[in-house]
C-alpha cells in the first residue's frame, strides 16, 4: 500500500489503495461509537475492537468501513494501529449524524465551516489521528419520514465536500425512511451523482417497490444485517436482496454488520457476513454472488478519483 494510487482509489486510515486490493469488505459497521442514545452499550475498547478485527479477519475479511461520524468516539488515534496490527484495511469517516446525537452548544460551534472540515478531514486528516490518517467517506443522517434544518445543513456541507473531494456519501436513513427526499436533496437539489450515494438501513422499511426505484437511480443500498441490533429486518434481508438482485440491481448492494451496541457485538458481529451469509448468498443467488457483494461492489462503492480539496494533484 501506498499513500498515492494512480486512478481511483479506496482511502483507507494507512493510505489509499488499489480498489482491486480491497477484498471482502464490511461495508457498513462501527469499531468505536458513543452516543447519548445508548447508554452503557458505548463502543469504546480498542482490545475489544481487536479481538473483532481478528475474528473477521480470520474468516477472511479484508476491508472494514467505519460509519461512526465525527463527535461520536470513533477513535480516530487507534485505527491505524489497529489496522496494521490485524491486516484489515479499515476505512474511516468524516461527517456528522442527526443533531439529537450532539450537545446543542458543540453543533453549533461545528457549524461554522462544517464543509471544509470535512474536506480537510478527507484530505488532510482526521481530528484525533495521527498526522496524515484521513477519512475515506462522508456520513450523513436523515430524519423520520423527512429531513430537519439541521440535516439539510449536514447534507449541504457534506455535498459541498464530495464536490471538493470526489468523496462517496453514506446515509443512515432513521428505520429506513426518506431515501427518496436525500436523493432530491444531494443529487437533483446539490448536483451529487448518485453512484456516489450510499444509502444505509433501508432494510428497516422493507418498501420493495422503493428499492427498486431507489436502486435504478445508480445509488448504492447499503443493507445490514444479521445483527442483533436490527433483529427486526433480518428476516426479510433476503427477500430484499433477492427482489433487488433478480431486479437487475445486483452492483448497487453492499452488504455490513453495522454493529452498534456492545451486546451486538459479541454475536453475531462482522465475522457472521462471511461464516453465514456468505453461503447462503452463494446457496440462492449462484457462487458469483459472495463475491459480487462482499467485494466487487464495496469496491466500486468507495473508489474515488480523490480530488485535494477541489485541486488536483496535490498528492502524499
Ligand atoms: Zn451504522
Amino acid at each position: 500500500m501506498s499513500a498515492t494510487v494512480a486512478g481511483a482509489a479506496v482511502r483507507t486510515v494507512l493510505g489509499d489503495l488499489d480498489p482491486a486490493a480491497l477484498g471482502a469488505c464490511d461495508a457498513h459497521d462501527h469499531l468505536f461509537l458513543r452516543s447519548p442514545g445508548l447508554p452503557g452499550e458505548e463502543l469504546d475498547d480498542p482490545a475489544a475492537a481487536e479481538e473483532v478485527l481478528r475474528a473477521f479477519a480470520a474468516a477472511g475479511g479484508r476491508a472494514f468501513v467505519q460509519w461512526t461520524p465525527a463527535g461520536l468516539g470513533r477513535r480516530a488515534d487507534a485505527l491505524p494501529g489497529l489496522s496494521r496490527a490485524t491486516g484489515v484495511h479499515l476505512v474511516a469517516a468524516t461527517g456528522l449524524h442527526q443533531a439529537v446525537h450532539y450537545d446543542p452548544a458543540d453543533l453549533e460551534r461545528r457549524y461554522a465551516g462544517l464543509a471544509g472540515f470535512f474536506t480537510a478531514e478527507l484530505t488532510t486528516g482526521l481530528s484525533g489521528a495521527p498526522e496524515g490518517v484521513r477519512a475515506g467517506l462522508i456520513k450523513v443522517a436523515g430524519d423520520y419520514h423527512g429531513l430537519d434544518a439541521h440535516t439539510r445543513r449536514v447534507m449541504a456541507a457534506a455535498a459541498e465536500a464530495h464536490h471538493a473531494t470526489g468523496a462517496p456519501i453514506a446515509v443512515h436513513h432513521e428505520l429506513g425512511t426518506a431515501a427518496p427526499d436525500v436523493l432530491d436533496l444531494l443529487c437533483e437539489r446539490h448536483g451529487v451523482p448518485p453512484g456516489r450515494v450510499i444509502l444505509g438501513h433501508l432494510n428497516r422499511h422493507p418498501d420493495l417497490r422503493l428499492h427498486r426505484r431507489l436502486a435504478s437511480t445508480g445509488a448504492f443500498l447499503a443493507l445490514d444485517g444479521p445483527s442483533r441490533a436490527h433483529h427486526a429486518t433480518d428476516h426479510h434481508l433476503f427477500d430484499t436482496v433477492a427482489a433487488l438482485i433478480e431486479a437487475g440491481h445486483a452492483d448497487r448492494l453492499l452488504l455490513g454488520g453495522d454493529t452498534t451496541t456492545r451486546t451486538a457485538r459479541h454475536a453475531p458481529g462482522p465475522t457472521h457476513l462471511l461464516t453465514a451469509l456468505a453461503p447462503r448468498l452463494s446457496r440462492e443467488f449462484g457462487p458469483d454472488a459472495p463475491h459480487r457483494l462482499l467485494t466487487a461492489n464495496p469496491a466500486r462503492a468507495f473508489a474515488t478519483e480523490w480530488q485535494e480539496g477541489g485541486r488536483e494533484g496535490a498528492g502524499g
